[in-house]
């Protein structure tokens, strides 16, 4: 009989969490890391093993996956926390937190100083696609890593999307955002506005319902906003991270990113309010009077 690899999950927030569930499931031996104890504690009903430090979950496993809130976090783990240093020879760090161009490229360093397999892997997706296992994993490295590293991300994707530079993963991620950022914030104003003006809200979904300008996502966050419910999937915290990666990263490519700043601004806005933890959906609040 085989062993099934061990992977270390530091960081089991919103995402971290049921990525470790569904790695456990898929029979992988699962360890799990978190600065807030509480959250990880929270997996041992799953049999999932909890460690005390990044360096002690890194110790002997074949993966360690980073699904941590930004680079300075991912480098507090690896570095301070001691997870780098305690990783095997032959083990492979699978970077799945969203970081940007400029943290990729610094993260992708440390590994190679520390001689240590690296994949950009951000994933794409968010709460209930984590839970049932249906993101999609962009990622990228050395090709060589590839067959090693596919039967992890089958356990937690439904779709990989492999390319061969690190940085690349980063990159696509960030043109992914762009687009379901903007999107969020323009189901925000169009709420907004059905209901400013005095209409019912639920008229503009059924309105579009099933035409080409219509989308699943706008069903869903639209809906969402028209019942207030904005219970955390993608939080605003994360979202506004997200625009200053995505208008830097357009800034340094000579892009011009109206739409980016705009949103930008009403997530910096979201947060001040007070609902950085509140879904993305809650740029609601930034959009209507106070
Ligand atoms: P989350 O629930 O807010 O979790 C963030 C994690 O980062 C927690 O484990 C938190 O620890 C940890 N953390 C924050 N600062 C830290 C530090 N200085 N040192 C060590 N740990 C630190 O966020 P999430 O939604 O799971 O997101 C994780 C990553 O996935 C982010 O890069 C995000 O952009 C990306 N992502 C999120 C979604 C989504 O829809 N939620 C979708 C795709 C990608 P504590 O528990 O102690 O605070």
């Amino acid at each position: 009989m085989t062993t099934q690899p061990t992977i270390a999950v530091l960081g089991t927030g919103i995402m971290g969490a049921p990525i470790a569930r569904n790695l456990q499931k898929a029979g992988f031996g699962v360890r799990a890391w978190n600065r807030s104890p509480d959250k990880a504690k929270a997996l041992e009903a799953d049999g999932i093993t909890v460690a005390s430090t990044p360096a002690e979950a890194a110790s002997g496993a074949d993966f360690v996956m980073t699904v941590l809130i930004d680079g300075k976090a991912v480098e507090q783990t690896m570095v301070d926390g001691g997870g780098l240093g305690a990783m095997s020879p032959d083990a492979i760090w699978l970077q799945c937190s969203t970081v940007g161009i400029e943290a990729i490229a610094h993260l992708a360093d440390l590994a190679r100083h520390a001689h240590t397999a690296f994949v950009d892997a951000p994933v794409i997706g968010t709460k209930k696609p984590a839970e049932d296992g249906t993101l999609t994993v962009l990622a990228a490295g050395d090709r060589a890593l590839e067959a090693k590293c596919q039967p992890v991300f089958n356990a937690m994707s439904a779709k990989t999307v492999w390319l061969d530079t690190v940085g690349a993963a980063s990159k696509l991620k960030l043109v992914v955002n762009s687009w379901v950022l903007a999107v969020s914030a323009a189901i925000a104003e169009a709420v907004a506005l059905a209901e400013g003006l005095g209409l019912d809200p639920q008229l503009f979904l059924d309105t579009i319902k099933g035409t080409a300008t219509d989308n699943p996502f706008l069903q869903m966050k639209g809906g969402a906003t028209i019942k207030r419910d904005f219970t955390a999937s993608f939080p605003a915290d994360g979202a506004f991270k997200d625009s200053k990666l995505i208008r830097a990263a357009a800034l340094a490519a000579g892009i011009n990113e109206d739409v980016m700043t705009a949103v930008q601004h009403k997530l910096e806005r979201t947060v001040h309010q007070g609902h950085g933890e509140q879904d993305m959906a809650a740029m609601y609040h930034a959009t209507t009077p106070q």
